[in-house]
């Protein structure tokens, strides 16, 4: 950041009096510049015992698959946010069930909130950013393809789960990226 989006003013980055780490300060006008991590809402969405996975049509990881998710908009709630990235990428109505998947990324300040959904009608297709979208088992998962390690945290969650019988919310951190990724 090097200037002030109120005033213009060229920005600093220094530790404002009474604060313990740097912030982008306004030479200007003083206002503090904070930043914070993103939130990226998704959602795996169920059908028949597969999963709706979206081919990226888009950089990064071009051609690989993903859920469909995206960053969480102003003025929407996490579960909105996720019903809007499917419906842009996957052309898919979803009905969320319930919160599946909380993954802390530190060292690229992002934070995945990944809801469990079913599809509320049958259709989908592949939206302007993935190439394709389609429903996958669990032997047909991709798992050398998969864009993001937080993907592939939570598909390995949810087969687990399919396979002891029940679903439950979990909660886990990508300290630094894969190598394979
Ligand atoms: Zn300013």
């Amino acid at each position: 950041m090097k200037f002030c989006t109120s005033c213009g003013g060229a920005i600093v980055l220094r530790v404002p009096s009474g604060d313990n780490r740097e912030r982008y300060v306004c030479r200007n006008c003083g206002e503090i510049h904070y930043q914070n991590p993103k939130i990226v809402v998704g959602c795996l969405v169920e059908s028949d015992d597969k999963v709706l996975l979206c081919r990226r049509a888009i950089e990064p990881r071009y051609g690989l698959w993903t859920l469909p998710a995206g960053f969480m908009e102003n003025g929407e709630t996490a579960a909105q946010g996720a019903i809007r990235e499917t419906l842009e990428e996957a052309n898919a109505s979803v009905s969320v069930e319930m919160l599946y998947s909380l993954i802390n990324i530190p060292h690229i300040n992002q934070v995945y909130l990944i809801f469990h959904a079913r599809l509320a009608d049958p259709g989908f297709s592949a939206g302007s950013e993935s190439l394709d979208v389609a429903l996958f088992s669990r032997e047909e998962i991709p798992w050398t393809g998969i864009a993001f390690p937080a993907v592939t945290k939570t598909l390995e969650w949810y087969f687990a789960d399919k396979s002891r019988g029940f679903l439950t919310t979990h909660t886990g951190d990508i300290i630094r990226p894969l190598k394979s990724q």
